[in-house]
């Protein structure tokens, strides 16, 4: 055992599991510190992060400290200023798991030249990826553009290498206290209300990921292909926000998942596999994190229009679907994929708003909320991404609720107002035309836009660019 302090620097990793940095500490020193920096000013725009951070640190915490490594909380406006005050410390050893953004990876770069000037010692370890991005490319050496090549490679790459022994934790010798001015986690809870329901739908935890991940084995993998569609069936495993804070490692769940040989299965990898691909975009094209992947998009005449963007936000529109999705958001923190690309899609084609501030928005709500899938699924709706949909590919709210909803369940479920409509109506409440069941305008909206006018409108300006 080594007698410097073993630090570890926690971003999304709150995982005993498959979490390398923790693992390699806890061997090697007999007295190790966990911490994290909260940066308040980037939570400002990720408010229902908050939540989900405040109880993982908390759940994290009382799980450190069975194996005396205690869990620290920093609120810190700048990592350099934090890590400036480091760099002057003797017998130290820092450690910590790579994320997966142009901006933390420059960081580490500036880290390691430090710490290798003040002859710190310091480990950097894979994150929470299948495969470095660097390490998927195309024979040429290029970054690949369209993702079923990008799987093809990527897939197989991984799967030649899949650590065979999984390390675990190991108990320090002492526990200690290594930081001042440290936060309580409760800090870091939002207090608006907003949030309170929240605790209805999720319980932020390591088990509770394995766990939901066991379930989704059992229960549904096999129908995921065509169950995944459906936002009324819960057919998808819900794993997003714990796999966004790292409770649950993507190696895991490919361990489990690619043994069973089931087309389900593989289709459920293919998923995973697109967070791979979004991963590596951000990295390869990062200039996508602050505007369209396709410059020929810089043109595009969007539209600002305020009161159209509330009203998709709080549900308003008066078309169903979309509205039932932008309510599930706001309820849960989460929203169902299909659901994402109806109401992105009604968002940039039939009103014009610029993707970004569906983005924004789905920033500040989703408790999945991470930079590559957010900002690469956007681009993907708005159809100025890599691999997007084409920009003739307009939803239609009406027939993809019909289609994808039949029964109007899910509408039901999130629009109580609708819960009389009868299911020939529940997509087109307006062709109703019965105010004992639906007073249009007074209990329900109208239609803000008209969707074959606002879809001709939509071809014109998209096919001009
Ligand atoms: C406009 C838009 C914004 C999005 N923003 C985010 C975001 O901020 N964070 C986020 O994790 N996902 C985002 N997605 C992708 C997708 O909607 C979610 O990952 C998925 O709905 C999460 O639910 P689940 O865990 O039940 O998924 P499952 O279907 O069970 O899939 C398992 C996992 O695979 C990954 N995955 C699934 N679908 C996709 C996809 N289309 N792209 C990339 N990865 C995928 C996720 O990590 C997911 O948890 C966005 C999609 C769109 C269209």
């Amino acid at each position: 055992m080594i007698k410097n302090i073993g630090l570890v620097w926690l971003k999304d990793d709150f995982r005993l599991k498959k979490n390398s940095a923790l693992i390699e500490a806890t061997k090697i020193h007999d007295k190790v510190v966990a911490f994290f920096l909260y940066k308040r000013k980037k939570f400002e725009t990720q408010q229902a992060q908050k939540w989900w951070l405040s109880k993982s640190l908390k759940e994290f915490k009382i799980k450190l400290n069975n194996f005396n490594v205690n869990l620290e909380i920093i609120s810190t406006d700048s990592y350099k200023s934090f890590f400036e005050k480091l760099f002057v410390k003797k017998n130290i050893t820092i450690y910590w798991n790579r994320t997966y953004e142009p901006n933390y990876l420059k960081f580490d770069e500036y880290l390691s030249k430090n710490f290798n000037e003040k002859k710190i010692k310091f480990k950097i370890f894979k994150g929470n990826v299948l495969n470095e991005f660097t390490e998927v490319k195309k024979s040429d050496g290029t970054p690949f553009k369209v993702f079923t090549p990008y799987w093809k490679n990527a897939e197989k790459f991984y799967s030649e290498k899949i650590p065979i022994k999984e390390k675990k934790i190991t108990k320090c010798n002492q526990k200690i206290t290594f930081f001042k001015n440290t936060i309580n986690e409760l800090e870091i809870n939002p207090k608006k209300n907003w949030f309170k329901k929240f605790d209805e739908h999720w319980e932020p935890s390591e088990e509770n990921a394995l766990s939901e991940l066991r379930k989704f084995i059992s229960n549904k993998i096999e129908n995921y292909s065509e169950a995944r569609n459906f936002p009324n069936l819960l057919g998808t495993s819900k794993l997003s926000p714990f796999i966004k804070h790292g409770q649950i490692h993507v190696e895991t769940i490919w361990s489990e998942c690619s043994k069973l040989k089931k087309f389900g299965a593989s289709k459920f990898l293919v998923e995973i596999g697109w967070r791979e691909f979004n991963h590596s975009l951000i990295n390869f094209f990062p200039h996508m994190l602050k505007g369209n992947y396709s410059k020929k998009f810089d043109k595009f005449p969007w539209k600002k229009d305020s009161t159209l963007l509330l009203a998709w936000k709080k549900g308003l529109t008066g078309y169903p679907i979309v509205d039932a999705g932008m309510r599930e958001l706001y309820a849960t923190g989460w929203m169902h994929n299909r659901v994402r690309m109806i109401v992105g899609s009604f968002l940039v084609k039939h009103l014009l708003i610029n993707w970004k501030e569906g983005e924004k928005h789905f920033r500040n709500c989703l408790l999945d909320f991470n930079e590559a899938n957010n900002i690469s699924g956007w681009q993907w709706v708005a159809g100025c991404g890599a691999d997007a949909a084409p920009y003739f590919r307009i939803f239609n709210p009406i027939l993809q609720g019909e289609k994808f909803d039949k029964e109007g369940f899910y509408v039901k479920k999130w629009i109580p107002e609708l819960k009389d409509v009868p299911k020939k109506f529940i997509h087109k409440p307006w062709e109703l035309k019965n105010e004992s069941i639906l007073k249009l305008g007074t209990d329900y909206p109208m239609p803000i836009v008209n969707h074959e006018k606002a879809r001709a409108k939509a071809l014109i300006a998209f096919k001009e660019i």
